[in-house]
């Protein structure tokens, strides 16, 4: 006999736990189908000894993520911020600089040409209908090109180029040549402004959980009481008069609506019964993932501190180009988190483990010196291995995706109904844009079954 629910939601991440817990306080009944064997999909700790936790999915919240701070707070989980003391590092075209605050110091004219681009991209940005970008003026036009063709005729140097096409490596996980610019501006909009993206302090890595973000999952999931089903990867999906059965490889579940809150590539993979319309399976034939392998490099101290650094680095190294201290919050070990990003994920990928190890050291050891040499330990997680995300940080649209497909990301067909961060219209993209959309669809659900 299938179990059965009011409600079945695909993902146990926080879209999925969050649309879980909306649902079951409006008093409908709820089973998660998770594929995974934990929760917390794109979110997850992994445990380093003594009581302590690196993060290898989603970590940082900052201002304007009300919905996250305030899930985490429920929860009885306390933030903490981002270490952003000292100068930070850029190394560039082979030389090495230091600089304190937002601006790095580089040839003025590039500043001015690298700050004249973003001022374009952040007043276009403002203009995008962030629930309808497809509906913007010019929309054909702004979907048509790339970041990179439109960089080619906004931008004046390479080194500008270079500097934004590192912006868009650490936010999409991806090359200016991947995104649409229409895109870029949606996403840049949905949370507010292009810099909110950037920012330590002020910006989307102000802070950090006590514990790890991936703790807002388990004590969200606990608190729902043994509704979810994990190691039940959802392999179709049947809809028969008014109910919908999800065929799992743990056996059958049967409901009267279903969620659906992978990225959409995966639920593109899923088979429908009947066939879902040609708009909805082009959309998820045109919806990758971003490329990203996030490391942790451990020392036994955080002696980058001592010497004034913040331990944040950008550059044009042929391994890391975007680290952070990711320290526990009592000082101890120090850690480097190195993202690889973009082509650098996609290179370095193809390499052996150890190869992938020196890429990423070597390149510490020429943000912060010779001591980055010798770490005393390493971690990476490759998300672009990862089965049930296929990549990071979230789902890029390349040109004509929004204007030919973007309604169908939330149309819901049948009883079917669409989730996860990709879905959301504020922070798309984050832990707190996933949170949105799960209230979102719980409210269109909830709505449905009582009329
Ligand atoms: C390395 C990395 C760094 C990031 N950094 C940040 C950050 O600092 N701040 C921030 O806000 N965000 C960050 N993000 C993004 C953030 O983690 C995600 O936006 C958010 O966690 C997405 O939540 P979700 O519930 O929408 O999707 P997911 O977390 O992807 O949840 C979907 C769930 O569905 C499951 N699933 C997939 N297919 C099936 C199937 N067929 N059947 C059943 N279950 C299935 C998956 O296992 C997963 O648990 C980062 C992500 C990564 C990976």
């Amino acid at each position: 006999m299938a179990e059965a629910a009011d409600v079945l939601v695909v993902g146990a991440g926080l879209a999925g736990l969050t649309a879980a817990r909306e649902l079951t306080s409006a008093g409908h009944s709820v089973l998660v189908l998770e594929a995974r064997d934990r929760v917390g999909g794109r979110v997850v700790n992994e445990d380093i000894g003594d009581g302590k936790i690196v993060e290898m999915g989603g970590q940082w919240a900052g201002p304007g993520q009300d919905k996250i701070y305030a899930l985490a707070a429920g929860l009885g989980i306390a933030t903490f911020p981002t270490y952003d003391t000292g100068k930070k590092v850029l190394h560039f075209n082979g030389r090495r600089g230091t600089y304190a605050g937002a601006i790095p110091r580089i040839n003025p004219l590039v500043l001015a040409d690298i700050g004249q681009a973003q001022a374009r991209l952040e007043a276009m940005a403002r203009k995008i209908p962030v629930d309808a970008p497809w509906t913007a003026a010019r929309a054909g036009w702004l979907d048509g090109q790339t970041l990179e063709t439109w960089a080619r005729k906004n931008t004046g140097s390479r080194t500008a180029r270079k500097l934004l096409a590192l912006a868009a490596e650490a936010i999409f996980g991806a090359e200016p040549a991947d995104l649409s610019l229409l895109h870029v501006l949606f996403y840049s909009h949905s949370a507010g402004a292009f810099q909110r993206l950037i920012d330590t302090t002020g910006g989307a890595q102000q802070d950090r959980f006590v514990g790890g973000s991936a703790l807002i999952a388990d004590r969200l999931a606990a608190s729902l009481g043994g509704i979810v089903r994990l190691g039940s990867p959802v392999t179709r999906i049947e809809v028969t008069g008014s109910k919908v059965t999800a065929t799992t490889t743990a056996g059958q579940f049967e409901g009267r609506r279903i969620v659906v809150t992978t990225p959409p590539h995966l639920a593109g993979r899923i088979e429908y019964t009947p066939q879902l319309p040609g708009w909805r399976d082009q959309l998820t034939q045109r919806t990758p993932m971003g490329s990203v392998i996030k490391t942790q490099v451990f020392y036994d101290e955080p002696f980058w501190r001592a010497e004034g650094l913040s331990g944040q680095a950008t550059g044009d190294c042929p391994g890391a180009r975007i680290v952070f201290d990711n320290t526990p919050p009592d000082g101890s070990p120090g850690i480097l988190l190195a993202f690889l990003e973009g082509d650098q994920a996609r290179r370095l990928s193809r390499q052996p483990a150890g190869t992938r190890r020196q890429a990423v050291v070597d390149s510490l050891a020429q943000y912060f010196g010779p001591r980055a040499a010798k770490p005393a330990g390493y971690r990476e997680l490759d998300w672009q291995q990862e089965k049930w995300s296929g990549g990071c940080y979230g789902t890029l649209f390349g040109p004509s995706v929004w204007t030919r497909y973007g309604h169908g990301l939330r149309t819901p067909v049948g009883p079917i109904h669409w989730a996860g961060t990709e879905t959301a219209t504020a922070w798309a993209g984050y832990m707190d844009g996933a949170i949105r959309s799960g209230e979102r669809v719980a409210a269109e659900v909830s709505q449905q079954l009582t009329v």
